[in-house]
């Protein structure tokens, strides 16, 4: 039998962000933290704009997306229906897309290597604005994955620093078949040593996990929007 709630939130796109609100707040409460230091990044790739518009309506106002090419396509002009919307790069960067990323983006979440961190302080200057950047670790060490490895990360973000990048956190996917809990509390441990305030882990399956391990961002995708057309995902 179909279960009630399931289905109606199935149904209404808005009702299904409120309600990750709502558990975002708790989880955070319930590991004595302030909701507001939490911060819900609904990860809207694949989306159109007609499924994005009522949420930033109803006030969602941090948005994820993966591709530069696709957010491109649909951003400029959804982010000109409300000021201040804040938009996180949270897919893989290419070097030859720096200056695209750095016009369309507020947030770069994936920074990870000294190629993208040279094209990046380069654009920089030459843009004259820049984002704020994430260093992304790859915590399971798993070598088709994206991000620094751990033990590779103080090194590294020293040499961002040292180009004068915006480092404020970082940014990690934990393997899919594992405990995600020591991949969060490493990204934390690496955070903590190195100054850096944000976590930006945990995403529809286990952001409750990541706040209760420090988590200041979760990427939340399908819980907010439904399952992701097929294709166009990753
Ligand atoms: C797609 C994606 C997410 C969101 O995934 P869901 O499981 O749909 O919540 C979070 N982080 C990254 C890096 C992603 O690519």
């Amino acid at each position: 039998m179909p279960d009630p709630i399931a289905s109606s939130l199935d149904d209404d796109p808005l009702a299904r962000w409120a309600e990750i609100r709502a558990r975002v707040t708790r989880s955070a409460r319930d590991s004595d933290r302030d909701p507001a230091d939490v911060k819900l990044v609904a990860v809207s790739k694949t989306y159109g704009a007609e499924a994005i518009a009522p949420l930033i309506r109803a006030g969602q106002r941090i948005f994820g997306e993966n591709r530069v090419q696709e957010a491109g396509g649909k951003w400029p002009a959804l982010k000109v229906t409300a000021p201040d919307i804040e938009l996180h790069l949270i897919g893989p960067l290419q070097s030859n897309k720096a200056r695209d990323a750095i016009e369309l983006f507020d947030v770069i979440e994936t920074l990870d290597r000294a190629k993208i961190a040279e094209a990046l302080a380069a654009e920089i200057q030459r843009a004259g604005k820049a984002p704020r950047l994430y260093v992304q670790v790859n915590t399971g060490a798993e070598s088709q994955k994206a991000g620094v490895a751990p033990q590779e990360a103080d090194a590294f973000i020293t040499r961002c620093r040292a180009l004068d990048l915006p480092v404020e956190g970082l940014m990690c996917i934990p393997p899919v078949d594992e405990q995600a809990s020591p991949h969060f509390a490493l990204l934390a441990v690496i955070a903590k040593r190195n100054g850096l305030g944000i976590l930006s882990m945990g995403m529809s399956a286990d952001f409750e996990l990541a706040i209760q391990l420090g988590a200041t961002h979760v990427r939340v995708g399908s819980a907010v929007f439904g399952a992701r057309p097929q294709l166009a995902a990753g």
